[in-house]
């Protein structure tokens, strides 16, 4: 009896294992009628096959067995953003905190930040100077919790970080402690009028030794000077650069220098939670006023960097506490506001910017051994670019975080 107990077990044991073998084996087979595959090019009623965490296979038909039939929606790879602040968040009592909260306040506003960016289709983010975005991180990398892939400056360089020796070694430990990314103010903040901060010796130091050390460098900086001097210390990438005019945008151009522009999210963010931060640090009545004048003077700057020959536009928000999800706007004012074209503003935040990443044979691209980051649009964005803001399926390394069934029920008109 035992023994017929310890052989049923065994049988039993090995029949659920080989089951979960065969489940992991089996293929998820995503039909759509759209697929704009991150490169810029389009698909129709096209079956996208994942293996795993990765596309193995397109197949050029949405004939046969589909896992997620997604009818008339259209197929993107997952979203990314470049310039992203998770660790913001309102405090308690709705307004914007003058000083952290407890540890694990914080990192639990993070985690909800991630989530909303996720069910956004936002599938990977850069978040420049979180020191706990490192176990967030690590979090996300578990495949556990909803969050998008996460990159990290952990700090951040700026005109107090010493001289360049001192600046250097800063550089050495940001390696040392695992950071995906360097963070550099190169310039005072938009509030503050945007002037150049850093000295040319600061940041030939802060870029020159991150390059010798095999990191990237993403450079706040808003006036021309501080845009100029980043660039010829061989920095990799600009943020914000609202006062960029047409001779550093030509050098970034020139150069191969990345171009993170932030025009559809952050600033209308502050405005429309203007009380909840009026009164903290520099957001008084003058630093409001600046960043009113702000969205026009964006508005002018994106139309010329869109018209710039081969600059290198990568899709930013620098989105903080208010504008977590919100990402995607982003996209749509860079069509509406700069003239760009839908099917640029798509590559720009998908394969683009995987690039600028470092990610461009992982992540950013719809094709067979990349990792299966997808999100479906209720819309053809080609045609109307706010589809990206209705994201109605996600799936992250070939799991799937969201899919709201009425966004696929209803299509029957194509
Ligand atoms: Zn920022």
């Amino acid at each position: 009896m035992p023994r017929m107990r310890i052989k049923s077990i065994l049988i039993a044991t090995f029949a659920a294992s080989s089951m979960t073998i065969l489940a992991q084996d089996q293929p998820i087979r995503i039909h759509a009628a759209t697929i704009l595959d991150g490169t810029g090019r389009l698909l129709r009623n096209a079956t996208i096959v994942v293996q795993g965490s990765k596309i193995s296979a397109i197949e050029a038909t949405a004939s046969g067995p589909a896992t997620y039939e997604l009818g008339r929606l259209t197929i993107i790879p997952g979203m990314i953003d470049v310039h992203a602040h998770l660790g913001w968040h309102f405090g308690k009592d709705g307004r914007f905190p003058d000083h952290p909260g407890t540890a694990a306040e914080e990192i639990l506003y993070s985690a909800e930040n991630a989530y909303v960016t996720l069910m956004a289709g936002f599938t990977t983010i850069q978040s420049p100077g979180q020191p706990n975005d490192v176990e967030l991180r690590d979090l996300a990398a578990r495949g556990i919790f909803p969050s998008p892939r996460i990159l990290t400056s952990i700090r951040q360089l700026n005109e107090r970080s010493g001289t360049a020796d001192e600046i250097r070694e800063k550089v050495r430990q940001l390696k040392k402690d695992g950071a995906d990314v360097v963070k550099i103010f190169a310039s005072a903040s938009i509030r503050d009028g945007g002037k150049q901060t850093m000295t040319d010796e600061q940041l030939q130091a802060a870029c020159g030794e991150a390059k010798a050390q095999g990191l990237r460098t993403m450079v706040h900086a808003h006036s021309p000077e501080s845009i100029k001097a980043s660039v010829n210390a061989g920095c990799q990438q600009i943020e914000h650069g609202v006062f960029a005019d047409e001779e550093v945008m030509k050098l970034m151009a020139d150069k191969g220098v990345y171009f993170d522009p932030n025009i559809g999210v952050v600033l209308q963010n502050y405005l429309r939670n203007k009380p909840k931060y009026l009164g903290v640090g520099n957001y008084n009545e003058a630093g409001f006023a600046y960043m009113e004048k702000g969205l026009a003077i964006n508005a002018a700057m994106i139309k010329k960097a869109v018209a710039t020959p081969n600059l290198k536009l990568v899709l930013g928000t620098d989105a903080v506490a208010g504008a977590h999800g919100r990402n995607a706007d982003e996209i749509v004012e860079r069509v509406k506001q700069g003239n760009q074209k839908p099917m640029d503003a798509i590559v720009s935040a998908t394969s683009l910017s995987a690039k600028s990443l470092n990610l461009d044979r992982t992540i950013g691209t719809l094709a067979p051994g990349y990792e299966a980051d997808l999100v479906a649009l209720d819309g053809d964005p080609a045609s109307d670019i706010t589809a990206v803001t209705r994201v109605v399926f996600v799936m992250k390394g070939g799991k799937v975080y969201k899919h709201v069934a009425s966004g696929a029920g209803h299509g029957t008109n194509h």
